[in-house]
């Protein structure tokens, strides 16, 4: 049988496991899907627990390697720790290495804490559960609170450019932070502040998506600082290119994206950490080795929408491979919806960052619900729903 291994199991991973058993037949393919963790920490229920609400961090791991043992895949509970394209192995730190025939990598981007003087995961965060958790216990006491939004490190003749690493979360966090101030008669004793290297807010969405946030930012009286270069940080203030310190007795960072150390260890990066990808998700030199979801350098922005969409190209395209098909492109298209707070969402549907011109903006209770629908049906199919995007 053909060997195929998944390496990373949330958006882009799990998705890439559904399409490999969705299309292929079970006698074709030995898939074994490996990750560090057995559960997926599900990132867009974070902000939530991150904006006072710490205990909802522990409701969102989805069992994945129960979902994909169920359909009859291997799932390897270890760290990878290094691809050798050569010999088509993977190394893991407690096992043999494991073969493949093909190979799919969908192990996101890393944090680059330790870009910026003074940051470190300690100073707060909400990308995984432990940050979003002790970020929202922060809160209780905070009397001024940052949002800041780290770096994208793209290699620099890729496009679309984005400045930010992904902003969106920390509008959200702000959006429900105030909600949840006012409710308790508390917004007018703090001050909220996002800070984020691009020069508008929602800089993926489009010009309309950006007008409203920027609308629904000043309504709300939170902050923006926009197209900054951070220089260095401390415990209780985070100090810019050009400005004078922005204190913080709690900051949530985004942090810097600046690519894969495990492709960079495996040599299969840009020579800036991240997945050389051409329009159906293959390597440029390795034509067995698919990159999904953040890890890619054509996942832009960094969303789980996109990792989704990844998979299905990569897979389609492995497919039509095998059976004599004609593969799609990967057609990038952003959707996305931001949480509003006060049961509001602000629903995007755009290709404008690939300059092809849509861009559709709806704020309002409807996309509060579908956002909520799309959360819950995620959980509740472990991620293989009955519709995949
Ligand atoms: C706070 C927050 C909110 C978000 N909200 C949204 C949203 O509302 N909508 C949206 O579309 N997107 C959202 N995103 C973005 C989305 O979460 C990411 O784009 C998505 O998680 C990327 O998926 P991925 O599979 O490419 O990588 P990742 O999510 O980074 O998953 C990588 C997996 O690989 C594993 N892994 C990595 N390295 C190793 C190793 N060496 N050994 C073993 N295992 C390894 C990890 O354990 C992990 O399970 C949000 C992100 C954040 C941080």
């Amino acid at each position: 049988m053909h060997k195929v291994v998944v390496l990373g199991a949330r958006f882009g991973g799990s998705a890439t496991a559904y399409w490999l058993h969705k299309l292929f037949p079970a006698r074709e393919l030995e898939v074994t899907v490996v990750d560090q963790w057995t559960t997926m920490t599900y990132r867009p229920a974070l902000v939530t627990a991150a904006a006072g609400h710490p205990a909802l961090a522990d409701q969102w791991h989805i069992a994945m390697k129960q979902r994909c043992e169920k359909a009859g895949q291997h799932f390897v509970r270890d760290t990878i720790m290094r691809i050798d394209p050569h010999q088509q192995q993977v190394h893991l730190a407690s096992r043999a290495p494991l073969s493949y025939d093909t190979l799919f990598i969908a192990t996101g981007t890393d944090p680059g804490w330790k870009t910026i003087p003074g940051l470190g995961a300690e100073r707060g965060g909400v990308c995984e559960d432990y940050l979003a958790r002790q970020s929202g216990d922060r809160l209780h006491r905070a009397r001024s609170i940052v949002l800041a939004v780290g770096p994208l490190a793209q290699a620099p003749d890729d496009t679309p450019r984005l400045a930010g690493s992904l902003d969106a979360p920390a509008f959200e966090i702000s959006f429900l932070t105030d909600a949840w101030l006012r409710q308790q008669n508390q917004r007018q004793n703090v001050k909220l502040t996002i800070i984020t290297p691009a020069s508008v807010p929602g800089e993926a969405f489009g010009p309309k998506n950006q007008a409203l946030l920027a609308r629904f930012l000043a309504q709300r009286h939170i902050d923006l600082i926009t197209q900054a270069q951070y220089h260095h940080v401390e415990h209780d203030a985070i100090h810019l290119v050009g400005h004078l310190a922005v204190q913080a007795d709690v900051m949530i960072w985004i942090p810097p994206y600046h690519g894969s150390e495990l492709l960079r260890v495996s040599q299969l990066d840009d020579g800036y950490g991240w997945f050389p990808a051409d329009p159906f998700c293959v390597h440029e030199k390795w034509p067995n080795i698919y990159g999904v979801g953040d890890i890619s350098r054509t996942a832009l922005p960094k969303l789980g929408h996109i990792a989704m969409m990844q998979a299905r190209t990569a897979v389609h395209h492995f497919y039509a491979l095998r059976h004599h098909g004609t593969p799609k492109p990967f057609n990038p298209y952003v959707l996305h919806v931001v949480w509003m707070g006060r049961g509001q969402g602000l629903l995007t549907l755009s290709n404008w960052l690939y300059g092809k011109g849509h861009e559709w903006a709806h704020p309002g209770v409807s996309s509060a619900l579908a956002k909520s629908l799309f959360d819950y049906s995620y959980k509740l199919f472990s991620g293989w729903m009955p519709i995949m995007p």
